[in-house]
């Protein structure tokens, strides 16, 4: 495995803006790669032989469901299946945790959005101790094992980890309260894990430092700015897109005799 540059979360800056001078710039940027997205989709979904998997990560407020809409805005729905996961069922627990993500990984065509994910594994479940740590343990070599069974099989793998300042989730975590259109976001558990600040912290250096591998990389993007965060990704998605560089089949009539009546 080639050695990856280390990702080290402390030397980012949530507030970072990428590429992108300003906000003017990074919308506009956003709006030619999310056209471009949603062409490369056709011609994946034409192709019909290949997939594309995005994971993003991150705390309560670091811009999941607002890096679905800026991102994949131009998709069509037919082209995009997005898959939040929530606390496990009981059947989902009664089975090994990759279990119910297998079962969503994007069909071939298609390309499939994790709003959270097997990472939680090694996340909140660290975290929060409900799993024993040797399981834990386990868990980062079996997630490298499974995302290399999803790259053989002909399924690209992006990861992305939404890395938000803890005064940033402050102000979003109190516009949630405040925000009547917003509160329903609010769940009080938010605020519990936001208490385990420093714990989520390493447990997510953890996850990079054992989990970015050359077969499904991570890319940490700075996601205090919605505008730069939305940018960043849709820059990420559309240069992996063009450089798996999907084809319409080659299909060729000429030597048929038919006509449509
Ligand atoms: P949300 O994404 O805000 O709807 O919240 C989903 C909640 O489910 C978060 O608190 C996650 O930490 C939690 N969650 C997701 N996966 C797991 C898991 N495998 N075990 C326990 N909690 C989980
Ligand atoms: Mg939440």
């Amino acid at each position: 495995m080639t050695v990856l540059p280390r990702l080290d979360l402390a030397a980012i800056d949530p507030a970072g803006t990428g590429p992108f001078a300003d906000k003017e710039a990074a919308a506009a940027q956003l709006a030619v790669d999310a056209k471009a997205i949603g062409a490369l989709q056709d011609r994946l979904h034409a192709e019909g032989t290949r997939a594309l998997l995005v994971v993003l990560q991150g705390i309560d407020t670091s811009g999941k469901d607002g890096t679905v809409r800026g991102v994949f805005g131009e998709v069509g729905p037919i082209g995009v299946a997005v898959t939040p996961f929530g606390e496990p069922t009981r059947t989902e627990l009664a089975h090994d945790f990759l279990w119910r993500i297998h079962a969503a990984v994007p069909r071939r065509g298609m390309i499939g959005v994790f709003n959270r994910s097997h990472y939680e594994e090694v996340l909140v479940v660290k975290v929060r101790n409900l799993a024993p740590a040797a399981a834990v343990e386990r868990a980062y070599g079996q997630i490298n094992d499974f995302e290399r069974l999803l790259v053989e099989t002909g399924t690209t793998v992006l990861k992305f980890m939404l890395h938000v300042s803890k005064d940033e989730q402050r102000k979003r975590l109190e516009e949630r309260r405040r925000d009547p259109e917003k509160r329903w976001k609010f769940n009080p558990r938010d605020l519990e894990d936001r208490g385990s600040w420093d714990g989520f912290a390493t447990a997510y250096q953890t996850m990079l430092d054992r989990t970015s591998t050359d077969w499904a990389p991570w890319t940490v993007v700075p996601a205090d700015r919605k505008w730069a965060r939305n940018a960043i990704v849709a820059d990420r998605v559309r240069k992996t897109l063009e450089a798996m560089d999907p084809k319409y089949p080659d299909l060729d009539w000429s030597g048929q005799e038919f006509s449509v009546p």
